[in-house]
């Protein structure tokens, strides 16, 4: 078993869609960034990459390349768990949290984890997500963005084992 954590945060912006674990939530404002900005699917990403060894989401998706701006973060998951299903290594659970004042997460976590699990090659059962607020304090508290911290295990073939081994 290998173990992987992922962190991302982003900034609220006027005029951009919210989404979240490939859901667009209905907000005022949405997330700046170079792809759709869904902190959810990029927390999740880099923590399947680090726990497979395949190093982290701005090596595999530059944020300077013209191929993801505006992309949908969820086809990047589902690519990043194809490489991982390469190297042998596959989701078993993904625990992740999402810290936010506003808007309410709750009401759309279920469909997040249909969608997470779709891209991230495991099932609905395997994913799960909890919202949190700051209590008010800092840059979350003062409603300037948002941040998510996803943590998974992994299950790693004997033979990838065998391989990595030096
Ligand atoms: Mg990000």
């Amino acid at each position: 078993m290998r173990v992987g954590i992922g962190y991302d945060s982003h900034r609220f912006a006027p005029d951009r869609p919210l989404i979240l674990g490939g859901v667009e939530i209905p907000y005022d404002q949405g997330l700046d960034g170079w792809s759709d900005a869904d902190a959810v699917a990029h927390a999740l990403t880099d923590a399947i990459l680090g726990a497979a060894g395949l190093g982290d989401i701005g090596q595999m998706f530059p944020s300077d390349d013209p191929r993801f701006h505006n992309a949908d973060s969820l086809e990047l998951l589902r690519r990043a768990s194809m490489k991982a299903a390469e190297a042998r290594c596959s989701l078993v659970h993904a625990d992740i949290t999402v810290i936010c004042e506003r808007p309410k997460i709750g009401p759309y976590a279920d469909e997040m984890r249909e969608r997470l699990a779709q891209a991230a090659l495991a099932g609905y059962s395997n994913i799960s997500i909890k919202a949190k607020t700051n209590e008010g304090m800092g840059f979350i508290g003062r409603g300037e963005g948002i941040a998510v911290i996803a943590v998974v295990l992994m299950d790693e073939a004997e033979t990838a084992r065998k391989s990595r081994s030096r």
